[in-house]
């Protein structure tokens, strides 16, 4: 599948899951052919989007192909990459257990395994900037360090990978890492990991998990 056919696709199941509602969030994946990104427009139904309605971007966020307006969120997304080279996609949901935490302000701790592999420990929200800012931008890269997910305060969650695929799954992790989280809370004191399990997983996760 093409890097523009997966776009359509994982736009589509980002919709159907709940994790945004209407036209809301955005996700790009990198095209190391054309040293940019491809990234969903501004305000389109994802349920309509064809591949003419995609658009190319470099690292400074200049349409480099496509006619559409890019999501407004086009300077985050290249900030990451710019901050990662290591990402090759972008995903921001405004997911509901993930954007309680965003507004409390609060980190999802590192508490269950699938997270903290995926996403490398804790995931922490970034300082509060106004959306479709260069400082929002600024700040989700920086929250993010060596992670691969963040919160935005009072607004969402931005879940980064190695593939497109990947960052839709940390995404689907995070926010049921983040259910977990609010439910356990309710029952007790979440007890969390301790930073050398996190890392054992973390590892393992890098080096061994699934068919390596
Ligand atoms: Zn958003």
């Amino acid at each position: 599948m093409s890097i523009r056919e997966s776009l359509l696709r994982l736009g589509r199941e980002m919709l159907a899951s709940g994790a945004v509602a209407g036209t809301w969030g955005n996700l790009s994946a990198w095209d190391e052919a054309h040293r940019g990104f491809w990234i969903t427009p501004s305000g389109m139904d994802y349920r309509v989007l064809t591949e003419r309605d995609l658009i190319l971007l470099d690292p400074e966020g200049r349409v480099i192909e496509g006619f559409r307006r890019p999501s407004s969120e086009a300077l985050l997304h290249a900030r990451i990459y710019k901050a990662r080279p290591d990402v090759r996609g972008i995903v921001h949901t405004h997911s509901v257990y993930a954007t309680a935490h965003a507004v409390a302000r609060t980190a999802i701790p590192a508490i269950v395994e699938d997270l903290v592999q995926i996403v490398g420990g804790m995931v922490e929200t970034a300082d509060y900037a106004l959306p479709g800012t260069l400082e929002l931008a600024l700040a989700a890269a920086e929250g993010l360090k060596e992670r691969n997910a963040v919160l935005l305060a009072n607004h969402g969650l931005v879940g980064i990978g190695n593939s497109l695929d990947e960052a839709w799954k940390v995404c689907q992790v995070v926010e049921k890492g983040a259910m977990i989280h609010a439910w356990s809370k309710m029952l007790g004191s979440p007890v969390l990991l301790n930073d050398k399990d996190v890392e054992t997983m973390r590892q393992g996760y890098m080096t061994h998990y699934g068919q390596k």
